[in-house]
């Protein structure tokens, strides 16, 4: 009798851990939400929901907007992926959840990642009497975001 293996292509382990991260926020795992989860890791243009829906949809001909809308909310809850607003109130998604910084075009709108390493203690070190302030107000300093500001000619 031959050794039972698992069949391939089930299951591969980014799969496993964003089912489990989900699962942990209290969100399903669906083929939807993996899919949009594989899209936001496959680009740094840091999408909109509707771009994202442009992209999956190519895969997944049935997806409806607001099913990308609940799945990058889903995401967002599972703490894999994260939400940035501007002032024009468009929300773009961005598959990375760990400290980074970004660059905005303030004429496409599109943001990217800075090839800058987060420095958690920057603050301190550029204001050391702003952390002490900050805790007087009672306030706890757990990071900080920085976004340079300009425009791609
Ligand atoms: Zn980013």
């Amino acid at each position: 009798m031959k050794p039972s293996h698992p069949a391939p292509n089930c299951c591969p382990s980014g799969d496993e851990e964003l089912r489990q991260a989900l699962e942990k926020a209290g969100r399903r795992f669906t083929r939807q939400r993996a899919a949009v989860f594989a899209y936001l890791h496959s680009v740094e243009s840091h999408p909109t929901a509707e771009q994202v829906f442009a992209a999956v949809r190519r895969s997944l001909k049935r997806i409806s907007l607001a099913t990308v809308y609940k799945a990058l909310d889903a995401l967002v809850a599972a703490g894999v992926a994260s939400r940035l607003t501007s002032e024009d109130g468009t929300a773009r998604y961005d598959g990375r959840s760990d400290s980074h910084y970004h660059l905005r075009c303030l004429k496409t709108g599109q943001v990217r990642d800075l090839p800058l390493e987060y420095d958690p203690g920057l603050i301190e070190r550029l204001a050391p009497q702003l952390t002490q302030w900050l805790r007087e107000q009672g306030f706890e300093l757990i990071g900080h975001r920085i976004e340079l500001l300009g425009q791609f000619k």
